[in-house]
């Protein structure tokens, strides 16, 4: 059905013809997002392809995008969604980067001092998470 502007400015028309369309899109949250996730974010590659490495399997497309839409809607708590999603990314400063960056003097374990402090070594290890928990 064609609506008529003619009693109303270019401007109204062209507001009014948006209003339109996006009261015709079902869901306009959910049809934005889409098309933002699509236009403009990047696959996090490098990091995806080192926790490959790490887990010695292939991931699927589906398994990535639960991994990082589960950082939102399973951890309400605000500070956890960041600390994971830097999980999910490995931007997370272990002595490992810090020596890399030239920041720190050691890369070994801050915890045990025993092996190299990396993300697998910190959140892979049934031990470490134990002294993490109890920290
Ligand atoms: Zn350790």
């Amino acid at each position: 059905m064609e609506t008529n502007y003619s009693n109303s400015t270019p401007l109204e028309d062209v507001n009014n013809k948006y209003i339109n369309l996006l009261k015709s899109i079902e869901n306009p949250k959910k049809y934005f997002c889409r098309i933002l996730i699509e236009k403009i974010a990047e696959k996090p590659l490098k990091s995806q392809n080192k926790w490959k490495l790490f887990l010695g399997k292939e991931v699927s497309e589906e398994e990535w995008e639960n991994v990082y839409s589960s950082t939102f809607y399973l951890l309400n708590d605000t500070q956890l969604q960041p600390f994971q999603f830097k999980i999910n990314h490995r931007i997370i400063f272990t002595n490992h980067l810090l020596m890399k960056c030239q920041l720190s003097e050691t890369a070994l374990c801050t915890f045990c001092n025993d092996a190299i402090e990396k993300i697998e070594h910190l959140f892979g290890s049934v031990n470490m998470l134990k002294s993490f928990g109890s920290a």
